[in-house]
């Protein structure tokens, strides 16, 4: 059996296993070279991070628990000198997602030849508006020749829009520009943190009233688009259950799902703490999960998690809506080019 025929199948057994988180976003490093004006990351830096050895046992703690799915960002995780041994370790074990704002996937870019998924940030077609919300010059043409470079060496790119007031009425046409030629499309929306938790594992987005959605209808009217474009266009990544989710959202205020953090995900920060999400504070270190995980707090914080509704972050939705084993199977299925070759044998 080949490796990637291999990882496809323990992939996919880990995927029907009930009561398992299958989602594990993995900040590696807090260091970030950007400004991004949305983003409490690069004001926040730090340089103690664990090292390569304690990545690595944590990876096998978390593929021990039955994660399946696996996001490496920051900060940039790109920006770890050791970046290409984690993520060749991580690529082996889960679908594997590594996050860069387009500044150094040309720089690692054998280390990323094996990842389902290399999420290149860009939030316009207009060069200086997108310099202008990374707060970086340069960063728009960075960014569109490393999706270029990785799309030419067969690598699979794609591009990640954060949807904010300033770009909501061109993400559409972002859209169109990238899948045409053949990249996928997948999405963030511009969140800042609310949280009531005043020990919360770290901040990410930062209030900024330019990037706040004010208008409403328009982001509804986003939502419709998308989700007619999708029954053409397989390259956007985004689910319909999804869209559907934040149409509701925007359009009426209502949550049409419950928080399932620590439940199908969780988040693990530089250090190895774990917490359901980051608005909350940690819970405990990587290397005990194995006997927290049924523990009776992590229980007790799972029924507070529950009924939260501090936040709006897309991934944290899309774990809450897609996190049982039919539902992440038939999701792996969809976008996962590996998962089809298994069932297509
Ligand atoms: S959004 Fe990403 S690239 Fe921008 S400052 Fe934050 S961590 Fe860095
Ligand atoms: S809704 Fe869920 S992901 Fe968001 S802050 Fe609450 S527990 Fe965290």
């Amino acid at each position: 059996m080949t490796k990637s025929l291999k990882k496809t199948a323990t992939v996919a057994v880990r995927s029907l296993v009930p009561g398992r988180p299958h989602h594990a976003q993995w900040m590696i490093t807090r260091k970030c070279n950007y400004h991004c004006r949305g983003c409490n990351v690069w004001k926040e830096q730090d340089q103690r991070e664990l090292s390569t050895e304690e990545i690595i046992r944590g990876l096998d703690i978390l593929k021990d628990l039955g994660i399946v799915e696996i996001v490496l960002s920051g900060g940039n995780p790109l920006l770890r000198e050791d970046a290409p041994e984690i993520i060749e370790y991580a690529s082996n074990l889960f679908v594997t997602t590594v996050y860069d704002n387009g500044s150094m996937a040309t720089k690692k870019i054998e280390a990323l030849r094996n990842v389902d998924f290399v999420a290149i940030s860009i939030d316009s077609l207009d060069e200086a508006k997108n310099d202008y919300i990374k707060a970086v010059p340069g960063a728009w043409k960075k960014a569109m020749k490393a999706v270029e470079t990785l799309h030419n060496e067969r690598i699979s790119v794609s591009v990640t829009p954060t949807i904010s007031q300033l770009n909501l009425y061109e993400i559409v046409g972002i859209t169109n520009y990238f899948t045409q030629k053949g990249i996928p499309v997948w999405y963030c929306l511009y969140s800042f943190d609310q949280s009531e938790d005043k020990n919360q594992l770290f901040r990410i987005g930062k209030i900024n009233d330019e990037l706040i959605i004010r208008d409403d209808q328009a982001m509804v009217k986003l939502c419709d688009s998308l989700i007619e474009m999708k029954k053409k266009n397989r390259k956007i990544l985004i689910t319909t259950k999804l869209l559907n989710a934040l149409r509701t959202l925007f359009l009426e205020g209502k949550r049409t799902w419950n928080c399932r953090a620590l439940q199908n995900f969780l988040v693990i920060d530089h250090l190895g703490r774990i917490a359901g999400c980051h608005s909350h504070n940690f819970s405990g270190s990587i290397f005990d999960l194995p006997k927290l995980w049924n523990s009776e707090n992590f229980n007790l914080l799972r029924k507070t998690y529950n009924k939260c509704k501090q936040c709006a972050y897309l991934c944290y939705i899309f774990y809450s809506l897609h996190g049982n084993p039919y539902g992440n199977l038939t999701l792996a299925k969809d976008q996962w080019k590996n998962v089809k070759l298994l069932f297509e044998r």
